[in-house]
Parts: structure tokens; sequence; C-alpha cells
């Protein structure tokens, strides 16, 4: 397992090194947005663990060009910027979770290995698998048996499909799932993912809440 640790502060960058080389980990350094960038477009890593403040290049734009090449690799964001709007925005391009500095090196730790699980667990969508939703019938299908669903909910279980083992933010649905006219509000999205919820249990994958973001689909833990 190989991660690379995108950080210009050399005490937080050493810190992390060893901590996870301690771990049997393989970690490169790139001190730079520039650097970083490099590395992820020569070599392949298995987690990214990205600082936003960097020079040449910052983190969300890292972040977009890794994003704009490759949608599997797992990021970890590393910011004292905690404010909501740049969380969101690291989650919109595609980040998988975001740590705030100072942070507690126990709880990276443990972020890491459950990406790295889920990571093991969603590669890709599992196409084809059991389930499966074509994207140009639209349909959702289990074991060969189409799964019948509300135009509304097929509009969510396409958004959340893209986006398989990402978590998808309540208001994207909202815009994805019910026209200007339609005066829906986040709860009806809130309903809408409950009745899909439902029509899911028979398969492998549900629709798991990310508290303060949206949902995520994703394979079903046994
Ligand atoms: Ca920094």
């Amino acid at each position: 397992m190989r991660i690379l640790v995108a950080e210009d502060d050399p005490s937080i960058g050493e810190a992390l090194c060893v901590a996870f080389r301690g771990q049997g980990f393989a970690v490169d350094l790139a001190e730079s947005g520039r650097d970083a960038d490099a590395a992820l477009q020569d070599q392949s890593f298995d987690l990214v663990i990205l600082d936003l403040g960097l020079p040449a290049l910052d983190g969300f734009q890292v972040l977009q060009r890794l994003r704009g090449r490759s949608r599997s690799v797992p990021v970890i964001i590393l910011s004292a910027n905690s404010t909501l709007d740049s969380r969101v925005k690291g989650l919109d391009l595609g980040a998988d979770d975001f740590v705030c500095k100072p942070f507690n090196l126990a709880e990276l730790r443990a972020r890491v290995q459950a990406l790295l699980r889920r990571a093991a667990d969603s590669l890709d969508p599992p196409d084809p698998g059991p389930v499966h939703f074509d994207t140009r019938t639209r349909r959702l299908v289990c074991q060969g048996q189409a799964i019948a669903l509300s135009a509304r909910e097929t509009a969510m279980i396409e958004v959340l499909w893209k986006q398989f083992g990402r978590p998808v933010r309540k208001d994207l649905l909202l815009d994805h799932s019910y026209d200007f006219a339609a005066d829906a509000s986040i709860n009806a999205v809130e309903v809408c993912i409950h009745r899909l919820r439902r029509k899911l249990d028979a398969t492998p994958i549900t629709v798991r809440t990310v508290p303060g973001v949206g949902y995520v689909l994703e394979h079903r833990l046994h």
C-alpha cells in the first residue's frame, strides 16, 4: 500500500511519513502542489493525504486535476481551513474525507484504514454484477429483474450510481430530481431516499446517510 502525503509544513509531513511507514505503508512526500500533481500523474497511489494550503498549486487544484484523470484514488483533505465552504468544496471536487488541523494522529490513521477498506469494497460501480444501473435505459436491474422506480427515484439513483462510493449532497439530488416548477424541499429528498432505500432492501447495495452532507450509494455491509 502506497500513500502520497502532500504537505508543505516539514514537521507535519515528516510526522505523517514516520507514522504511516511505521504501519507498513510506503509513503511519498510532496512539498508543493506541483510536486504532488506530478507524482499523481506519474505514479500510482492507494491513498492521498492532501493539505489545502500548498505552494505552486493549492490542494483544490491538485484534487481537481486528479479527479479529471481518475475517480478511484481515495483522498483525505487535511486542512486548517475547516469552514463549511471549504469542506463542501473539497467533497464536491471528489475528496472522500476531511480532517481538520490540528489533528489527532490515531484518528487520521483510523480514517485512512476506513477509506482503504471502502476502496477495496467498491473500486468502481459493481458493474456488471448482481445489481446494475443501465445508464442507457435508465433502469436498475438486480439479478435480471428490473426494480420498479418512480421518475424521481430513477433520477436520484442515476446521480448516486455515477458517484458510487462517494457522498452526494442533498441539494444536488434536489436539483437533479425536481424541476424548477416543483415546489420541492430537502425534506422531499429525504422522503424519496427513504422509499428508494426500501426498494434496495433485497439488493447488495444501499443508500447510506452521510451526516451533514447527504447520501452515498455503496455496498451493503454484511
Ligand atoms: Ca500548508
